[in-house]
């Protein structure tokens, strides 16, 4: 029996990454749901190659468009709610949540409270509704896997021990496209400067968060709820060549890494096989042409990101909402030239400074949390 996978996402950078992974997975795996936000013609493209019945897209705005080229066995959702219908109708054993930012969240939660398993690339799933989603993935025996590369290295080391054994989990970096600029340079820095990643090609709101290194903070923050540890157990290394996905110290002082070369379809595959492993996809590690692999430690004045991200997983409860909320919209105001660069980390420190803070939110008081953070960046704006 194939495994049914639905794709939330299919296209952007992880989503085109998975049907790739999924092409030559045929025999084992079998496409039944499609969502993208507006690139319906894509998304049409896909679903006419793997012969997708239920299709959905995010912007309702196109979906008169994409009526049009439906054949009579497809059947097409609309809008965030039509987000959750996709998973509840799709008839998916499995979903890969890879939509950007938190449009795709209320239909990942349906997708744990179904008892699906979740492969997520999604990190700010975990990132706002961590202390909810966790405990619900819990109840209803949902899987969740991650696909992020370094919360995918570290789930696949821990499998050398247990979760008592854990002493620390260290999450490396590649250090992103400003690692050697001066912090002048890095203040003028231009959205086009920003999406410069030396090494990953990722979509544009991932690409900038490694910039500002956010994108470490909301992964120190997804790490603490995944594996249960506390914010004093998680370090962060950079790692230039971005060959050492992550690592795992056990309490008896080993560390267990995983390696690869840094592509997604890696993590991707794993996830979605998990807890087989199949045929390799790309290109093997090459050591000889690596040769050598460094490790600094991050420059916490530059990336002043990081100690944000250390801070929110220390407080757990509605502090994450806050935290990806404020960095989701100031990150759309530096695309739009209306904030500088290093205004979108202190925008978002000043605002999640600033919340009322809940120590067991539900999943409404996230969402309300999310919003305000929005409201307040929007508000500084026009201040
Ligand atoms: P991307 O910008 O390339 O793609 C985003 C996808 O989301 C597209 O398919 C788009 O159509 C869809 N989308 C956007 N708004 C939508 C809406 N309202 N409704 C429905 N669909 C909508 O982004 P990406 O780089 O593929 O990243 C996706 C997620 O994976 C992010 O959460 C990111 O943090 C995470 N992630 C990405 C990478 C990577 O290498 N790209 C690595 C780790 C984690
Ligand atoms: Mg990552």
């Amino acid at each position: 029996m194939r495994q049914r996978v639905c794709i939330l996402g299919s296209t952007g950078s992880i989503g085109r990454n998975a049907l790739q992974v999924l092409r030559q997975l045929a025999d084992d795996f079998e496409v039944v749901g499609l969502a993208a936000g507006s690139r319906w013609q894509d998304m049409m493209a896909q679903a006419r190659e793997f012969k997708v019945a239920h299709l959905a897209i995010g912007r309702p705005e196109y979906e008169s468009q994409l009526q049009g080229e439906l054949n009579a066995e497809q059947k097409l959702y609309s809008g965030e709610e039509g987000l959750v219908e996709l998973i509840e109708h799709c008839g998916c054993d499995c979903v890969l949540s890879a939509i950007v930012g938190t449009a795709g969240l209320m239909a990942t939660v349906r997708a744990v409270e179904m008892g699906k398993k979740v492969a997520l690339a999604n990190k700010e799933t975990l990132v706002v509704t961590g202390p909810v989603i966790t405990e619900l993935a819990r109840q209803t025996g949902a899987q969740l896997i991650p696909v992020d590369s370094e919360h995918s290295a570290i789930f696949q080391a821990l499998h050398a021990g247990s979760a008592e054994e854990i002493h620390r989990l260290y999450l490396t970096s590649s250090g992103g496209p400003f690692r050697t600029w001066t912090l002048e340079q890095m203040k003028q820095a231009t959205p086009a400067d920003a999406l410069a990643h030396p090494v990953w090609n990722m979509g544009p709101k991932i690409t900038i968060d490694s910039a500002t290194m956010m994108n470490k903070a909301l992964e120190i923050v997804e790490a603490r709820w995944l594996f249960n540890v506390t914010h004093d157990q998680i370090e962060v290394l950079i790692h230039p060549e971005a060959i050492i996905h992550s690592m795992v110290e056990f309490r008896d002082g080993c560390l267990i890494a995983q390696l690869g070369t840094p592509d997604m379809r890696i993590p991707i595959q794993y996830a979605l096989t998990y807890p087989r492993r199949l045929e390799r996809c790309g290109e093997p590690l090459d050591l000889l042409r690596v040769r050598q692999l460094r490790f600094e430690p991050p420059d916490r004045a530059r990336y002043p990101a990081l100690e944000l991200g250390f801070q929110v997983a220390r407080q757990g409860g509605s502090s994450g909402a806050v935290l990806n909320a404020a960095n989701e919209a100031a990150v759309e105001a530096f695309q739009a030239g209306r904030i500088h660069f290093g205004e979108i980390t202190e925008r978002t420190m000043e605002i999640v400074g600033r919340h009322k803070w809940i120590e067991h939110p539900t999943l409404e008081q996230l969402l309300a949390a999310d919003r305000w953070a929005r409201n307040e960046v929007h508000a500084c704006l026009t201040c």
